[in-house]
């Protein structure tokens, strides 16, 4: 049993920055975990602590049911492969491979075999008398993943191991990772901010944010499901449309969301309206993904198409509809920072911040980039699907049908308003 528990784990670097905040998370034995997050919000300082390579400032881990806070790394029964698995460049390919049997002195007969059964389910088994530096980068990462298995690791950590491959092989190395580490049955914690890799590998999925947990769950779970707006935004390709509502909830025949000058209605019997009638009268921030707006004669809101995106399979269609937008940021701006206590000046730019900063030119910079980043999903737009151009051109009015049962209701601090279901 090889089962990673964390309680209430923190890490605050010597410099201030508290890098992990309270996270409390259970991987049992045999289950692929994948940590998806932003860069920098703390996912790789979280795996180095599960490995032994960063000190745990508060909180507790235990691994296989040992309590691991001050085991040493090689007293873990782990093995880690990093973003660029390094080689021995030396060494063969069977030499990488046979290296941690050879400082354990296991020359047997059956770590040989054991050697070419692992190349041959990561197929490099042709490649076993090559050099690395006649490897292309999917093959080191095999090889470096054959290394870090051979010796059969109770928890195998991998921190962003298909991120210097190109998207054909992410894709065909990602599928054959997953059918490895489950056909060895290892406790594997995997991180990376690829979404797409996150959901299609993961048995769960963790996402974090500024060092704080925000959701565990199935990719499903997450997906469908999301605990907070970030996750909800975080995990929608196209943009999810986030809109403030004002709740009505003593009118027939339901439950009113007022969306600008625009409204949607939810059924008394709709299972999220006793969450909603505890906020009558104030504001909520509802989410719903393009593909659960469709266009429709007697469709509920309206919008006039602004662009048109073929993307081969489907079209996008981004409309205005004059509804008010929300950030998806917008909850957590008011959040403890997530920044250096005392910013250091790296280069000078902690001084050329704070100058910026204090002239007001900072605040206007990141409206920018948030604005850059929406790209043409602009603000009070509208993105939705559709299956073919089917006569929709730009200019165009289109109503638009909504899934009612599909659509997400979060509070002012991000959180959802009803149940999570996990
Ligand atoms: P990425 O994918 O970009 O590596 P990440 O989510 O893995 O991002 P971490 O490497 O865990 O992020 O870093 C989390 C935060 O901690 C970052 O803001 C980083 O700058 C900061 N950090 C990391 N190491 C140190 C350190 N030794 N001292 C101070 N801050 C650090």
């Amino acid at each position: 049993m090889t089962e990673v528990v964390l309680d209430a784990v923190n890490k605050v670097y010597p410099d201030g920055f508290h890098a992990v905040r309270d996270v409390s998370l259970r991987i049992p034995d045999g289950e692929l975990f994948v940590l998806l997050g932003p860069s920098g919000c703390g996912k790789s300082t979280l795996l180095r602590m599960v490995a032994g390579l960063e000190e745990i400032t508060s909180g507790d881990l235990w691994l296989g049911g040992k309590y691991a806070n001050n085991l040493a790394p090689r007293e873990r029964d782990l093995a880690m492969v990093f973003q660029s698995g390094a080689l021995y460049p030396h060494r063969d390919v069977r030499g990488n491979i046979a290296f941690p049997l050879e400082i354990a002195g296991d020359d047997s007969p059956a770590a040989q075999e054991r050697i070419v059964e692992l190349s041959r389910a990561l197929g490099i088994e042709e490649t076993l008398h090559r050099s690395p530096s006649t490897l292309s980068g999917g093959q080191r990462q095999r090889v470096a993943m054959g290394r870090a298995l051979i010796r059969e690791p109770g928890i195998f950590l991998m921190d962003e191991p298909l991120s210097n491959l190109d998207a054909g092989l992410r894709t065909e190395l990602r599928m054959e990772i997953g059918s490895l580490v489950r056909s060895l049955g290892v406790t594997t914690l995997y991180v990376t901010h690829d979404q797409t890799e996150a959901l299609t590998l993961a048995d769960r999925v963790g996402i974090m944010r500024q060092g704080v947990l925000q959701d565990v769950g199935t990719p499903q779970q997450v997906y469908d499901d999301p605990a907070t707006m970030f996750v909800g935004a975080f995990l929608s390709t196209p943009p999810l449309n986030l809109v403030r509502a004002y709740v009505w909830a003593d009118q027939e025949p339901g439950i009113v969301l007022g969306l600008g000058n625009q409204r949607l209605v939810l059924p008394w019997t709709d299972p999220r309206s006793p969450a909603l009638v505890s906020r009558h009268g104030s504001y909520v921030t509802i989410g719903f993904r393009a593909d659960a707006l469709r266009p429709a004669a007697d469709g509920v809101l309206s919008g006039r198409v602004r662009a048109l995106e073929f993307h081969g399979s489907e079209w996008l269609a981004y409309a205005e509809a004059g509804l008010p937008h929300v950030d998806a940021e917008a909850p957590y701006e008011n959040a403890p920072p997530p920044v250096h206590e005392q910013e250091p000046d790296r280069n000078g730019e902690g001084m050329l911040r704070r100058i910026l900063r204090t002239t007001g030119i900072i605040a206007e910079e990141a409206a920018a980039e948030r604005v850059a980043h929406d790209g043409t999903h602009r603000r009070s737009d509208v993105v939705f699907r559709l299956q073919s151009r089917s006569g929709v051109t730009v200019g165009d009015v289109v109503r638009l049908a909504v899934d009612t049962d599909r659509i997400l209701l979060f509070g002012e601090d991000g959180r959802r308003v009803d149940p999570v279901r996990r």
